[in-house]
């Protein structure tokens, strides 16, 4: 393996840092969208029920087989930033694609009217990505029997305009935040229909807000049925599926292994789920996707068993980090005191077999006059030692769910020794770290 910077990468996404760095913190276009959630989300971060699983789940399956249906020329998961907005398109080919699953099917003419939200979304989109027709999919059923799929076409006059009037419904979330009170945003559509914030008492609603439709979708025909397109997707999803063999369910399980068995089998002590994202990630994963479109994507895995799609940027497998240090690591410290990256990089490079990867590391306390990031290449080669080395760690954590003897896992990297609740009776090497 070679660990190096990447002085063009570094000064592309340096020559696009004043502009984010001085701008208020990005917001996300289902924030925008949907102004009283995005709100909450923003303070207590984003939540799934326990209930909702599965029906994530099974999108998060649904999107992963949109890439096989649409081959290699569509772009999967396309990140973009435009205008202190960031948008996440499922999929783009010479269309963006927004696809959304349901318990009820909706026929392509009724979208507008039925799911205003994920029209709205789309509408975003088209908007971000300068393009003046998308198409919106709607999955419905369940695994257990046939699904029924509806795909509609919008045409989106003026994106550009449209852009402004997301610019000023982003506008007022940013003052609502500022003055810490939802009180001027519209009620949230999913009050009372099994709203997380809701459910778990995370918000002040009371369903009394003023109803509103966001600006977005303004003069939005209906949409016209995509009725091949449709089909093709149905016989797709609806064909003979392989089952893949998934005994690694994420990254971190073959990242930290042992720490993943611990969680798994004594409890996790992480705190509340997905606490919002530090303000540097925020505006270096802005940095990465105000670029041209299609830059920053998602890889479909080659390997089956990979537990999800893959983060790209330029094509490359890319991970971006942020380290509390002090001073600005070299790649020799990068290398030598978070090996845990090169491992992770590697597993992604190896899932889509491609042997280049990109760390973009930021670096939460440098002084305010100093670009805050790195870019590093890191090119693994032979590439077949991850594979192996993946495969290896997944029969050992297979076969220490049977036996229960996790001294076969690989222990963590130090520094993760010195906060770790589960020494010592972890047999961690690291255990020896003072406190
Ligand atoms: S005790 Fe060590 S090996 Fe075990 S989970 Fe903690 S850091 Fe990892």
């Amino acid at each position: 393996m070679t660990l190096a910077p990447l002085p063009s990468a570094q000064a592309e996404l340096a020559r696009r840092w004043p502009a984010i760095a001085h701008a208020p913190l990005p917001l996300r276009v289902t924030d925008v969208i949907d102004l009283r959630r995005g709100f909450w989300r923003w303070q207590v971060g984003s939540r799934v029920s326990a209930a909702r699983l599965p029906t994530v789940e099974r999108g998060t399956r649904l999107h992963r087989a949109l890439g096989g249906i649409l081959g290699p020329s569509a772009a999967l998961e396309v990140q973009i930033h435009r205008d202190g907005i960031v948008g996440q398109i499922d999929a783009l080919t010479d269309v963006p694609i927004e696809l959304k699953t349901t318990s009820q099917s909706v026929p392509a003419e009724e979208l507008l009217d039925r799911r205003p939200d994920a029209v709205a979304q789309l509408v975003a989109y088209c908007a971000l990505a300068d393009r003046s027709r998308g198409w919106l999919g709607l999955v419905a059923g369940t695994d257990a029997g046939p699904l029924e799929v509806s795909v509609g076409e919008f045409r989106v006059e003026g994106p550009s305009d449209r852009r402004q009037v997301l610019v000023h419904e982003a506008g007022r979330l940013r003052r609502a935040l500022t003055a810490n009170s939802p009180a001027s945003l519209p009620a949230c559509r999913w009050f009372g229909r099994g709203c997380e914030f809701q459910q778990e008492r995370l918000c002040d609603c009371t369903g009394g807000e003023v109803e509103e439709r966001t600006p977005v979708i303004a003069g939005v025909p209906p949409a016209r049925s995509v009725e091949a397109i449709a089909t093709e997707w149905k016989r797709a999803w609806n064909g003979p599926r392989t089952t893949e063999s998934t005994s690694i369910s994420s990254f971190h399980e073959l990242v930290y292994p042992r720490l993943a068995y611990m969680e798994a089998t004594r409890g996790s002590t992480e705190g509340p789920p997905r606490a919002p994202m530090s303000g540097l990630r925020r505006r270096l994963s802005a940095v990465l996707a105000a670029g041209p479109v299609g830059e920053v994507t998602k890889l479909l895995p080659q390997a089956v068993q990979a537990p999800d799609l893959i983060d790209g940027w330029q094509g490359e497998p890319v991970l971006l980090r942020t380290t509390h240090s002090f001073t600005r690591p070299t790649p020799e410290e990068i290398g030598r005191s978070a090996p845990q990256h090169a491992l992770e990089l590697g597993f992604r490079c190896a899932a889509v077999g491609v042997p280049n990867g990109r760390l973009v590391l930021g670096w939460e306390r440098a002084p305010g006059n100093e670009i805050p990031f790195q870019v590093l290449h890191y090119r693994f080669e032979p590439l077949g030692t991850f594979s192996r080395m993946w495969r290896e760690r997944a029969r050992a954590l297979e076969e220490t769910r049977r036996d229960g003897r996790f001294d076969r896992l690989a222990a963590c990297p130090a520094w993760r020794a010195r906060s770790c609740p589960y020494q010592p009776g972890c047999g961690c090497p690291g255990s020896r770290v003072s406190r």
